[in-house]
């Protein structure tokens, strides 16, 4: 299998190795973002090895990711999860196999609007395609992202939330 690493699902996942078995993939901003000597050395051998390799997005899918991120409200996307994002879509219009292991709920939202599968580690099992979803009871807006006071912008009326099916995973 094809894994396409976000920096949460090994510098959060403190059992994460790479398998010899598997190929994996990352943005050069995932792998600035692996600070810490452990998670590096990881990174590092697993490039030497040639397991791991470093993609960088066409610009194409950089701008349909921002374009997305902003229509769904994912504001607080950084330039990392950005990447993640766009490599995902390239990926998936390509035709490639793969599976994006990211802990990042905000990622995993917009994954899971795009029908990209992958895996949450931290559960150490595929996350159920269910997501919560905070609404607005008076003017029916969606929001993904927390909301300063969990008030309506607009409304300000309290937010309420819902579990929401995307899509469906086996
Ligand atoms: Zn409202």
């Amino acid at each position: 299998m094809l894994y396409l690493l976000d920096a949460s699902a090994i510098i959060n996942n403190p059992y994460f190795s790479f398998s010899k078995k598997d190929k994996y993939a990352c943005t050069l901003e995932v792998l600035h973002e692996l600070k810490s000597f452990e998670v590096k050395a990881l990174a590092e051998n697993a490039l030497k090895m040639k397991i791991l390799r470093v993609y960088r997005p066409k610009h194409k899918y950089i701008k349909d990711a921002e374009k997305m991120a902003k229509r769904h409200g994912f504001e607080r996307l950084s330039k990392a999860d950005l990447s993640v994002i766009a490599l995902a879509l390239q990926f998936k219009n390509e035709g490639k196999q793969f599976l994006v292991v990211t802990d990042d709920y905000s990622i995993q939202n917009f994954l899971l609007t795009e029908s990209v599968e992958y895996l949450a580690p931290v559960q150490g099992k595929i996350k159920e395609s269910i997501s919560f979803e905070r609404f607005c009871p008076v003017c029916k807006k969606k929001f993904f992202e927390k909301q300063r006071n969990n008030e309506c912008p607009d409304c300000g009326i309290r937010l309420s939330s819902r579990r929401v099916k995307l899509s469906e995973h086996n």
